[in-house]
């Protein structure tokens, strides 16, 4: 949360001008903030990161389409729904064991002539292999969206993650690194793709006439505000973060049976979670009960991603792919709380329990 009284002084000029929304003012100056703070070409904000990513699929013209979409089975189900929602069909390719990121080297087996795009994501705030996935990508003519919804300030050698493909989508959601109460962004390359992603988040309106089956994803003034606030202390925020992590990183590491997140080369990371990966047999516990033991000292670790989306109820059996390694992530994985106001003490509390100390 920003502090109050900041937030007030950035929503005055909204009660004094009535306008509430429709891209005004607020608007336009966190998303000229946010382009610099995120080192990306340009970006459109909307009410959120799943309508976002499910737009930005229409606005390529692959809507209805009903071609075949590579994406990741280890994510949050928004991922997957942006693609079904357009009438587009998942493939699941499946992670890397060491990152949990779509594995590039699996990805070509998995294209036809029906596949149109890949949808990696970089999850965690890990990032994907942009490189090899942004070789395949263009060898084989595809579109290339990351969900990018856990990846805010991350930087791949110095540049913006959001700068790699032809597209990011940004999620700006109560509890991601940067909020915006609800919202997201797309961070785009293609001048092309600015009108269309513009109109389809106001219904198609073109001018007086109305040129495509839009939607209503706009963000308001009041959120936009939130954001230009929380922005202010976004370094404090991750470097808060990286405090936790390495507090983490120190009391876990070397634990037979856990395996921490790596820190990546070449990236600016944001701290954005927290997971163990827990081998039941060589910690002696798995991970359901490690959870609930640490629920019982009312300390709520998140079953990130489980299930993975192809054993989700609505997905199971209905696309292609075979995804052992997600399948093995998904059961053993646990994300532990993780917060800018998370200090060592809590951190030190969090791993006894863990640790059973
Ligand atoms: C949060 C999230 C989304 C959806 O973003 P919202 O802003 O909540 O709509 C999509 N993908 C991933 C991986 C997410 O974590």
């Amino acid at each position: 949360m920003p502090d109050y009284e900041d937030y007030i002084r950035e929503i005055k000029p909204i009660f004094e001008s009535h306008h509430l929304t429709n891209m005004g003012p607020v608007y336009k100056k966190l998303q000229h903030s946010l382009i610099e703070y995120l080192d990306v070409p340009q970006l459109a904000m909307f009410v959120n990161g799943h309508l976002a990513l499910e737009l930005v699929l229409q606005a390529m013209g692959l809507r209805d389409t009903g071609a075949e979409v590579i994406t990741t089975p280890f994510t949050f189900v928004s991922t997957v729904h942006a693609i079904v929602r357009n009438g587009l069909k998942p493939v699941f390719c499946d992670i890397k064991p060491d990152d949990y990121t779509m594995d590039p080297e699996k990805i070509e087996a998995l294209i036809t002539e029906k596949t149109a795009a890949i949808v990696p994501v970089h999850v965690y705030g890990s990032i994907c292999d942009v490189d090899a996935i942004g070789a395949v990508a263009q060898k084989h003519g595809l579109k290339l969206v990351y969900d990018a919804a856990h990846a805010f300030g991350v930087k791949y050698r110095g540049k913006g993650i959001g700068s790699f493909g032809d597209a990011s989508m940004f999620s700006f959601h109560a509890t991601k690194v940067f909020n915006t109460i609800e919202g997201g962004a797309i961070a785009f390359h293609d001048e092309s793709l600015r009108e269309p992603l513009h109109e389809l988040k106001n219904f198609g309106l073109h001018g007086e006439d109305v040129t495509a089956y839009g939607g209503n994803a706009k963000m308001d003034e009041f959120r936009a505000a939130m954001g230009i606030c929380n922005l202010r202390n976004i370094e404090q925020c991750i470097a808060a973060r990286g405090q936790a992590f390495a507090r983490y990183h120190e009391r876990l590491s070397g634990v037979p049976g856990l395996t921490l997140i790596k820190e990546q080369q070449d990236v600016t990371p944001n701290y954005a979670y927290y997971p163990v990966l827990i081998d039941p047999e060589t910690f002696g516990e798995d991970r359901d009960s490690v959870f609930d033991r640490l629920k019982a000292q009312d300390i709520y670790a998140r079953k990130y991603f489980y299930p993975a989306i192809n054993e989700m109820a609505c997905y199971q059996g209905q696309f292609r792919g075979e995804t052992p390694i997600a399948a093995r992530i998904s059961r053993n994985i646990l994300t532990l709380p993780m917060y800018a106001e998370l200090t060592p003490e809590t951190v030190d509390t969090i791993c006894d329990v863990i640790l059973r100390k």
